[in-house]
C-alpha cells in the first residue's frame, strides 16, 4: 500500500522550518562575525598594532566567506564548521597576544552559546572541552610564543570560571530549545497522522481518501481510468449487540488487516464511515475491479476472528464502480453506494454489479 502522498505534510513543514532557521542563524552568526571583527581590524589599524589587525582581517574575510557559502551556495554545515574553527582560532590568538590592552580572552565568552547552538547540545559540549582545554593551555604556558600576553592568576582563573558558567547556562537553554522544539515535532507527527489515519484501524481516513480521490478524478480527465469499491460489513449491529461494542470494535481491526493485506502496491484503502471501508484502485478496469472485490469478500467471509473465547466471522457486501470519463467524485460515490444498497436487497455477502 503506498504511503500517504500529503501535499505539505505538516511535521516536514516543522521540520525545514527548524533546519531553515539553524541556516539564518549561522548566516547571523558569519554575518555579525564579520563586521565585529571587521570593526576590531579597523580599531587596530588606529592602535597601529598591525598584526592584530591584519589577523582580524583575515578572519573577517573567512566569516564572509562563511556567509557567502550559506547564503548563495546553500552549503550550511560547512559553513558552521569554518564559522566555529575560525572562531576558535581567533580566540586562541586573542588570548596568546591579549588583543588591544590585555582584553582578548574577554571575547571568549561568545564560544559556547555559538557552539551549542551551531552544533547541538552533545556535539558542541565535546567542541567546548576541547577549545576551555587549549585555551587553558595557552593561558597557563607563559612560554608559546614570544611577546606572550601575561595575565594575573586571577584574572586567567576568572576567565575560566565565567567561561564554565556560560557553558553551563548555554548547554541548559539548547537543552530546553531542543526538548521544546522535540515535542512540538512529535505533536504535529501525531495531529498529521490523526489527520489523515483513522485511529482505530490504521486505515486512512476519509478525508485522506478524498484527497486522493479528487486526484484520480482529475488524472481520469487525461484517460486514466480507476475503480472504487464501497464495502460495508453485513448485520454489525448484531456483532455489537451480541458481544459488545469493543469486541465490535477489535472485529472492524481485523476485517481491516485482512483488507490490508489483499492489497496491491498502487491501491487504497480508507475507512469510510463507521463500518464502512472504500478502496481506490488505480488503473483498474471493471472486470479487474469485480475480481478483486470478490477476492475481498471471500477473504473476510473465511476470516475467523477469535476473540474472548468466541468465533466471530462477518460477511461483507461491495459497492464497485469504475470512473468513466468525465464523472464527478459524487457521481461515482453515489453510483457505488447505489450498486452496494443492491447487494445488500440481494442478500448480502456478495459485490454487484456482476460483470
Ligand atoms: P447492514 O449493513 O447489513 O444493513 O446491517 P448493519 O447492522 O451493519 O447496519 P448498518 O451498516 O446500518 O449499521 C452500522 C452499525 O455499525 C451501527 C453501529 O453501531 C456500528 N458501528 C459503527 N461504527 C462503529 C465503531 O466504530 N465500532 C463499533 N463497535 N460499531 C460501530
Ligand atoms: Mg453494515
Ligand atoms: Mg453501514
Amino acid at each position: 500500500m503506498k504511503g500517504i502522498e500529503l501535499k505539505e505534510p505538516v511535521s516536514t513543514k516543522l521540520q525545514s522550518l527548524g533546519e531553515l532557521q539553524q541556516t539564518k542563524v549561522i548566516a547571523l552568526f558569519s554575518l555579525v562575525g564579520m563586521t565585529i571583527t571587521g570593526l576590531m581590524a579597523l580599531f587596530a589599524v588606529y592602535n597601529q598594532s598591525w598584526t592584530l589587525a591584519l589577523s582580524l582581517f583575515g578572519s573577517s574575510s573567512i566569516f564572509f566567506f562563511a556567509f557567502y557559502l550559506v547564503k548563495w551556495r546553500n552549503h550550511s554545515h560547512v559553513s558552521s564548521i569554518i564559522i566555529t574553527y575560525s572562531l576558535y582560532i581567533l580566540m586562541f590568538y586573542l588570548i596568546l597576544t591579549g588583543g588591544v590592552a590585555n582584553t582578548g580572552p574577554l571575547w571568549i565568552s561568545i564560544v559556547p552559546p555559538v557552539t551549542v547552538y551551531i552544533h547541538g547540545l552533545r556535539k558542541g559540549l565535546i567542541n567546548i572541552s576541547i577549545f576551555v582545554s587549549i585555551a587553558a593551555f595557552i593561558m597557563f604556558s607563559p612560554n608559546i610564543i614570544e611577546q606572550q600576553a601575561l595575565y594575573p592568576i586571577e584574572f586567567k582563573l576568572r576567565i575560566i570560571y565565567s567561561f564554565l558558567t556560560i557553558s553551563f547556562l548555554s548547554a541548559l537553554y539548547e537543552y530546553s530549545r531542543t526538548g521544546l522544539y522535540n515535542s512540538a515535532l512529535a505533536l504535529n507527527n501525531k495531529l498529521n497522522y490523526l489527520a489523515h489515519f483513522d485511529e482505530l484501524t490504521g486505515l486512512r481516513n476519509r478525508r485522506s481518501a478524498e484527497i486522493i480521490l479528487d486526484d484520480h478524478v482529475l488524472k481520469a480527465k487525461s484517460g486514466a481510468t480507476f475503480s472504487v469499491l464501497l464495502c460495508d460489513i453485513d448485520f454489525f449491529k448484531q456483532v455489537n449487540d451480541k458481544y459488545g461494542h469493543n469486541i465490535g470494535d477489535k472485529v472492524l481491526v481485523e476485517t481491516a488487516n485482512v483488507f490490508t493485506k489483499l492489497l496491491r502496491d498502487t491501491d487504497y484503502v480508507s475507512r469510510w464511515g463507521g463500518e464502512e471501508f472504500l478502496f481506490i484502485l488505480p488503473d483498474t478496469n471493471i472486470n479487474e475491479a469485480y475480481d478483486i472485490a470478490e477476492r475481498i469478500r471471500t477473504a473476510v467471509a473465511q476470516h475467523q476472528v477469535s476473540l474472548m473465547d468466541h468465533d466471530i466471522s462477518v460477511t461483507i457486501s461491495i459497492g464497485i464502480q469504475e470512473h468513466r470519463g468525465i464523472m464527478s467524485l459524487d457521481n461515482l460515490i453515489s453510483l457505488a453506494d447505489k450498486y452496494l444498497y443492491e447487494a445488500k436487497r440481494a442478500g448480502r455477502n456478495r459485490c454487484l454489479p456482476h460483470v
